[in-house]
């Protein structure tokens, strides 16, 4: 990049160059499967850094790419050789109480949003982990606690600020460019450099009932059974979360435990704590359970409860899938292949989404996806590289043998580094030939394509 001397006065935010202090850093992401190096980075101080940056790679022809939080599983946000647009200085978050809105640099991570919302007793639709960056999951959709209640993160997005191929910074929302808006809302990182989202805002907590029971292996089919009709009867303001895998080293489970196969119920209910009191009791009374940390707590603490488990720098390898339902086959699949894991850290799991979500018209934004009741994420985690093909093989084992239960779709935002455009259409299905006309009108030459690339119509 001998070019780049001439980007650093155009620009308030550093840029670094392979060798340089703060490169090393911005290359890296949350999958450490994931080594790949770029050309230059920018790290971004305001959107007029975002428009320099743009038009500087356009003049010399440069590769883009965009790092948000890092925690796109595949590394999209990384390329070789690419000018990197790294978001990590832009987290500036402003809350209108009075109109419930929240807008969030793109650089914010989950829990920048959660942290200010929660000081007015509001929250956004975000995910479960706070680490995770809120553009990448939120351009693929997004979902979380709130889910049930209030749709896809990308439902409760009112407007979002880009900067596009040539240069230009255009607001997209449903008065303004209500195509570009639409693409946004589950289309990725294809149309721009997404600078700032504005979400619609809810009264959650500060007290909500949410936390963990578990109980051992042992326990599971009943415990699975237990998650299957309590999920398909659950009111929206419950989501219940099924993780069966080795026990972590976590406090609140026996020492004996740790590394011993378990299965653990993960439940947030997001309205009144009295009444979530009463839904969760039967979780609470159920079997023999080895630890029990379902309880009162902030909701900003349940935002943050799985942090430990998914930490930056272990390699992983997913598969997942969208079901419509749980099935009694299903879960004895899920005991079967949690029961051959290969490493500590994997495991897994089903999310409960459904809900509203399921509400809205499969073309109200290119997530789609409105038949999705849960997701099955086969999560493999590890640490030394060494073990990359045992657990690979693993998650891909699972996933054949457990796929035959999904709906045909599947989640754009979990999908790894060697799922190709097949997979890119079974997340995005019909939406995606709408898509290739929004990127035909706001991206023709393509330059956005680090990404789940659509290729302009
Ligand atoms: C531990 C963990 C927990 C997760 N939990 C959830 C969950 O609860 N719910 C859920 O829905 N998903 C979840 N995900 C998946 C998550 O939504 C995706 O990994 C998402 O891509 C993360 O966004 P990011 O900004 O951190 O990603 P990055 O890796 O930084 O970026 C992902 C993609 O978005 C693009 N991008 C990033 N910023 C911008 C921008 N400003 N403008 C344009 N394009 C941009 C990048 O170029 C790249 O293509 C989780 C992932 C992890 C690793």
């Amino acid at each position: 990049m001998n070019a780049i001397d001439a980007l650093k006065p155009r620009l308030r935010g550093p840029v670094f160059l392979p060798g340089e202090a703060g490169y090393e850093e911005s290359r890296t992401v949350w999958n450490a499967m994931i080594d790949r190096k770029p050309g230059a980075v920018v790290r971004c101080l305001g959107t007029a850094d975002v428009i320099a940056s743009v038009q500087f790679a356009r003049e010399h022809d440069l590769l883009l790419c965009i790092k948000g939080g890092g925690h796109n599983i595949a590394g999209l946000a990384i390329a070789d050789g690419a000018l990197l647009l790294d978001m990590s200085l832009m987290r500036g978050v402003w809350v209108d109480p009075a109109r419930q809105i929240a807008r969030a640099q793109a650089g914010c991570l989950l829990g920048d949003v959660d942290r200010e919302t929660q000081v007015h007793g509001l929250a956004a639709v975000l995910g479960f982990v706070s680490a995770t960056g809120i553009a990448g999951l939120t351009l693929g959709g997004g979902f979380g606690y709130l889910t049930r209640r209030w749709g896809w993160t990308s439902d409760n997005v009112t407007g979002m600020e880009l900067v596009t191929a040539d240069g230009r910074l255009v607001r997209a929302s449903g008065e303004e460019n209500p195509d570009l808006f639409w693409g946004l809302r589950g289309g990725g990182g294809n149309f721009g450099v997404v600078t700032g989202i504005d979400y619609k805002l809810y009264p959650v907590g500060p007290e909500i009932v949410g936390g963990l029971v578990a109980w051992p292996a042992s326990e599971a089919p009943k415990v699975l059974e237990l998650y299957r009709t309590l999920s398909e009867q659950a009111p929206p303001e419950l989501t219940l979360v099924s993780l069966t895998r080795p026990a972590p080293p976590a406090p609140w489970l026996p020492k004996d435990f740790h590394g011993k196969p378990i299965t653990a119920l993960l439940a947030c209910y997001s309205g009144n704590p009295d009444e979530g009191e009463k839904v969760v009791a039967p979780i609470k009374s159920f079997g023999s359970p080895i630890g029990d940390v379902l309880v009162r707590r902030p909701y900003a603490q349940m935002q943050t409860l799985l942090d430990a488990t998914q930490p930056k720098g272990r390699r992983y390898y997913w598969k997942s899938e969208y079901l419509p339902r749980i099935e009694p086959a299903l879960c004895e699949k899920v005991m079967e292949h949690a029961a051959k894991i290969r490493s500590p850290h994997s495991a897994v799991i089903l999310f409960q989404i459904g809900g509203a979500l399921n509400d809205l018209e499969d073309g109200h934004s290119p997530v789609g996806n409105r038949d999705a009741r849960y997701v099955l994420n086969v999560a493999g985690a590890w640490e030394p590289a060494a073990d990359d093909e045992a657990n690979i093989a693993w998650a891909r084992e699972a996933w054949s043998d457990m796929r035959r239960f999904s709906t045909g779709g599947t989640y754009i935002n979990f999908l790894t580094q060697d799922e190709g455009p097949e997979r890119t259409q079974a997340a995005l299905g019909r939406g995606l030939e709408r898509l290739a006309e929004v990127k035909a009108r706001w991206d023709a030459q393509n330059v956005f394509r680090t990404n789940r690339n659509v290729a302009p119509a």
